[in-house]
Parts: structure tokens; C-alpha cells; sequence
């Protein structure tokens, strides 16, 4: 595969990991927001960590992209074996199936 994706690649995944480091940055301030229940602060806890969740499920998908890369199993529709189209995986760089199975398994 061209070295351009694989640079794409891992500028994405950069950034993910600067994102999770932010969250993470964040949940360490726990201590500081009141116990009361209701309180706002907690809400913003709990979506944070479900922002973290979020971005290492992203760090992840990247990584398994870069592996695929790696590989030669990038762009490589992961259910049927198909090549993805060009088109798809420039708009989508982490699609890991072709368009009609990505079609065929939305619910
Ligand atoms: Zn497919």
C-alpha cells in the first residue's frame, strides 16, 4: 500500500491518543468534583468517561489499520474478501468492510 496511508494512519492515530491523554487528564480531577447527587459535575464525569471509552476504542480501530497496512490486508473488505473501493476508504480510512456488506449488516 502507498506510504501516504500509512502516514494518514498514524497522524489519525496521533491525534486519538492526544484526545484520549485529554480525557484521561480530565478523569484525574475526579477528587475534585462534590459528591452530591445530581450534581453536574458528575454528569460531566460520566460523559467524559464515556468520551475515553470512545477514543480508545478509536486508538484501537487505528492501530488494527495500521497492523492491516502492515499486512497487506488493508482495504481488504474484512466479511467477504472484496477489495474496498478507493473511494470509500478515502472517505472512510477505517472501513474494514466493502460497501454492500457494510449495507447488508446495518440494522
Ligand atoms: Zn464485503
Amino acid at each position: 500500500m502507498t506510504s501516504g496511508l500509512d502516514q494518514k494512519l498514524r497522524v489519525q492515530l496521533r491525534q486519538a491518543m492526544q484526545e484520549l491523554e485529554r480525557l484521561e487528564a480530565r478523569l484525574q480531577n475526579k477528587a475534585d468534583y462534590g459528591p452530591g447527587k445530581g450534581d453536574p459535575a458528575i454528569y460531566e464525569w460520566e460523559f467524559t468517561l464515556a468520551m475515553r471509552e470512545t477514543a480508545q476504542a478509536r486508538v484501537e480501530t487505528i492501530r488494527q489499520a495500521i497492523l492491516r497496512c502492515k499486512e497487506g490486508r488493508y482495504g481488504i473488505c474484512e466479511q467477504c474478501g472484496a477489495e474496498i473501493d478507493p473511494e470509500r476508504l478515502d472517505a472512510l480510512p477505517l472501513a474494514t468492510k466493502c460497501i454492500s456488506c457494510a449495507r447488508s449488516t446495518r440494522s
